[in-house]
């Protein structure tokens, strides 16, 4: 029986289409070597930093459906913007240290975009200040007082303990640890911002602090991506923290999970959180923690994460405990501890380097965002960026090296 050659068509259109995406599927995709593996050029991979760090990156790809012509510019009612701002706690007194990081992020990134910025400050924002940020950018600016409520140490917090645990802290020679502002800072990062209402119908922040650096041009809506690929969080630097200033955050922790077991995550980052292999120092002054945290002057993420029950509990019982005065936690260790923990690890997002791609069609195109505080570096290998050499992890002694941690997220958790 004859069958029309319509079908005929159609038939063997699919046969290819099959192979095809089998092909697509089966083809080797270029990936993390471990220690050990020796290349093709006969190079023994020593460790892990060796090989992705310098690997070559690009761009990732729009997902073939989407177009690239969305409307980004900055006052525009059907704007494609995602629901998001860049957001920068910043004293009056640095302003002169903010403009020029102002100026590199809006000429990479921000230019195309138009994400509005919002700043925040403990006490009123002056003229000048408001004058010469809004002066650097074509978004729009706003400048927000933090409550006292939000800012202040709070009453179960006493003064006379603080001041006394302050003393030991600088014999355990803790930075700031005589700074309570700085505790404040720590505090209000931790748990405090995102209450801000300012913010309240806003959910995707970028921080920014000032004197950060940015090499790298970055063409794609990075908060587009973070909505479209379902992720919660982004950094680009890990490291050890100084075990002195967080004795007890993790003996809080593990009584926190105690009485929570249900927040913990089925993907969980655990593995990375107690590592005691790398640092092993670290973990027993930590009493179980391997310190290893995103440094969190850089991130981008979803504020639904710090506004779940799951955080609003863990903050709340560690606010409690006076930690962030008697002690002198960071938000970067609890952000991270907190992730690690109540998240799905696979929505944690390493801004280094990127499979992508539908279909994997695209799968020589990674993406990346070059960055610096001094004195640690995200420094990819792409034509788009320029100012750090790639690879590079610090700048001044040697010593600084070992305090990268990323080889401890892509060895549990990986780079996806
Ligand atoms: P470091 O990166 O840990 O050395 O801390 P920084 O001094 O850079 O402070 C972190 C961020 O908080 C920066 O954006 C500062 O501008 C900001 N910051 C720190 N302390 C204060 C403060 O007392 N008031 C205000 N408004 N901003 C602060
Ligand atoms: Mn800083």
């Amino acid at each position: 029986m004859a069958i029309a050659k319509p079908v005929r068509f159609l038939g063997a259109l699919s046969v290819v289409l099959f192979f095809f995406l089998i092909y697509q599927y089966l083809r080797p995709v270029p990936t993390i070597q471990p220690p050990g593996t020796v290349t093709g050029n006969g190079d023994k991979i020593e460790n892990w930093e060796q090989d992705p760090l310098l690997e070559p990156i690009g761009e990732p790809p729009e997902p073939l459906w989407r177009h690239t012509d969305h409307d980004y510019t900055p006052d525009s009612v059907n704007s494609a913007r995602i629901n998001a701002t860049l957001l920068s706690l910043v004293r009056n007194e640095e302003l002169q240290d903010l403009i020029p990081t102002m100026k590199q992020l809006e000429e990479t990134w921000n230019s195309k975009f138009n994400y509005p910025w919002t700043f925040f400050n403990d006490v009123p924002f002056t003229d000048e200040f408001k004058e010469q940020t809004q002066a650097v950018t074509k978004a729009k600016c706003s400048y927000h007082v933090i409550p006292k409520e939000h800012w202040e140490m709070p009453s179960w917090v006493s003064e006379e303990l603080y001041q006394e645990s302050a003393k030991i802290l600088k014999e355990n020679d803790v930075q700031y640890a005589g700074l309570k502002s700085y505790h404040q800072m720590c505090r209000w990062n931790s748990g405090m911002f995102y209450r801000h209402p300012a913010l309240e119908a806003t959910q995707y922040y970028w921080r920014v602090e000032p004197k950060v650096k940015f090499f790298c041009h970055v063409d794609y809506d990075v908060f587009r991506y973070m909505q479209d690929h379902n992720k919660t969080y982004g950094f680009n630097i890990n490291l050890f923290d100084s075990p002195e200033s967080i004795p007890s955050l993790w003996p809080e922790t593990i009584k926190f999970l105690a009485s929570h077991p249900d927040y913990l995550h089925k993907n969980n980052a655990m593995a990375w959180l107690v590592d005691n292999n790398r640092r092993p120092d670290n973990n027993i002054k930590a009493h179980g923690y391997s310190t290893c945290h995103f440094w969190s002057n850089f991130e981008i993420a979803d504020m639904s994460f710090w506004r779940s029950q799951a955080y609003e509990d863990y903050f709340t019982h560690l606010d409690r405990t006076g930690g962030f005065f008697y002690e002198r936690w960071g938000d970067a260790p609890v952000h991270s501890i907190a992730l690690g923990l109540f998240e799905d690890a696979s929505k944690i997002h390493w801004y280094g380097r990127q499979l992508l791609g539908l279909l994997r069609l695209t799968n020589d195109r990674f993406k990346d965002i070059g960055y610096n505080h001094i004195p640690f570096y995200n420094c990819p290998n792409s034509p788009k960026c320029s100012g750090c050499t790639p690879g590079q992890f610090y700048g001044g002694e040697p010593w600084l090296q070992r305090e990268d941690c990323r080889p401890l997220w892509f060895k549990y958790v990986g780079m996806g």
